[in-house]
């Protein structure tokens, strides 16, 4: 059983039918899932969700895909974590982190579109799948294509971060570096999707994909108690996460499942590839395309497909977007680490140098209820960080005393 009605077009609202189409022909506009809400009304719960396994899929009725899921099985329910000592830190009263760095399979919050999209390629009968990708959309693609026994074709850009090119090629994919950044990489793909039977989970599958970002925003508010955030810091790429989030909560408000859903949204990017915070800062919704140059590559997109609806939510919202040097990122990167022990990628380091710097701002105010969405996983981007070189001693305890001194907190 469904509740989707069919696709819209997010610009003109043109009509069309449920099938791997993404952009209106009328007036190239994206397209976007649209849903009955009254019969999701009818039939959903809050206790009935609460009563369901620990996954995505417990938002079955709020995706796009007609029978049981068949791809993505345990993903989704990580952990919204209270930051105490970063709260300590920063000087915040309440500060969660939205843990995807730990998201099963593949450690980013790619899972979620993987799992709702290929569950999708499936339904429609797609015998190979692909992406462009950044590095996460790449592993998540290629493990779930491989538990589902299907082949997959994944493009990237020829300079990505060695573990995410072996966290893509272990899993048997046709893995295919092109010469070239990300948009160059996109257009290919769109080329390949035009001539062969591929679903391209972020080009002809994007409106199905997009939706997996919802759960993102679900699980939040389900773990706040039922209640939205008063601010979220969203790191942006393509700009597709930070409107899913704004998505699900305009969704959950319209079921009655939260209060009226105020949440300011923050878009968050690295300087070395702001266009969208760039439009935001200059008071326009039109993204001005820029060649990339970051340590934050799973957010390189100089041209990004969702830039206008991401200004728009930014915006409406009350909300701001920033961006942050290298440096800052890095530094963010341990301070994480090391306050909460968690361990993020780049894209997690820009999205906490941009929580701190519009708290320095006062766009953030301390005692906002703040959610920061850390998205991917710090062991895939290891080649940024530069940490002190280690000195090894001879095992014996004169060598350790000789280096540490007396270790005062645990004298026996
Ligand atoms: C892809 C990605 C994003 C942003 O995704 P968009 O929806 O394209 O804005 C954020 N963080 C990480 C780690 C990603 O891989
Ligand atoms: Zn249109």
């Amino acid at each position: 059983m469904s509740y989707v009605k069919g696709l819209k077009c997010r610009i003109c609202g043109t009509p069309y039918p449920v099938e791997p189409l993404s952009i209106c022909e009328e007036c190239f506009g994206p397209l976007e899932v649209d849903y009955d809400y009254d019969a999701i009304k009818q039939k959903l719960t809050r206790e009935e969700i609460a009563s369901r396994p620990k996954t995505l899929w417990r938002y079955q009725e709020l995706l796009p895909i007609d029978g049981e899921p068949r791809v993505g099985l345990q993903t989704g329910c990580t952990p919204l974590v209270r930051a105490g000592r970063l709260e300590k830190a920063l000087g915040v009263r309440e500060l969660y982190i939205k843990n995807d760095a730990v998201s099963h399979p593949t450690l980013s919050f790619k899972d979620r579109v993987v799992a709702v999209a290929l569950s999708k390629a499936r339904e429609f009968n797609f015998d190979a799948v692909g992406c462009a990708s950044t590095g996460n959309l790449a592993n998540s693609v290629a493990a779930n294509a491989a538990a589902a026994g299907i082949p997959a074709y994944i493009l990237i850009p020829d300079n990505l971060e060695k573990s995410k090119v072996i966290g893509t090629q272990i899993f048997g994919a046709n893995v295919i570096p092109v010469r070239g950044n990300y948009d160059d990489v996109n257009r290919l793909c769109s080329e390949i999707a035009g001539r062969y039977r591929f679903a391209f989970v972020n080009v002809n599958l994007r409106p199905f994909y997009g939706e997996g970002s919802k759960t993102f925003g679900y699980e939040i508010a389900e773990q706040l108690g039922w209640e939205a955030p008063d601010a979220i810091v969203v790191p942006m790429a393509g700009g597709s996460l930070i409107t899913k989030i704004h998505k699900a909560f305009k969704e959950l408000d319209q079921l009655g499942f939260i209060p009226s859903a105020q949440t300011r949204f923050y878009g968050a990017q690295a300087t070395g590839c702001n266009p969208i915070s760039a439009a935001v800062k200059a008071g326009t919704r039109e993204i001005c395309p820029v060649k990339p140059s970051t340590i934050a590559k799973s957010l390189a997109i100089g041209n990004p497909a969702d830039g206008y609806f991401a200004t728009g939510v930014i915006t409406e919202t009350g909300g701001w977007s920033e961006d942050v040097s290298d440096e800052e990122i890095l530094e963010s990167i341990e301070q994480l680490a090391q306050t909460e022990g968690i361990f993020t990628e780049t894209a997690g380091g820009t999205t906490l140098a941009v929580t701190k710097k519009l708290l320095a701002q006062g766009r953030l105010k301390t005692d906002d209820r703040i959610v920061v969405a850390i998205t991917g996983n710090g062991l895939k981007t290891q080649e940024a960080l530069s940490l002190a070189d280690l000195k090894s001693i001879d095992p014996r305890l004169s060598a350790f005393e000789e280096l540490i001194g007396t270790p005062q907190a645990a004298v026996a």
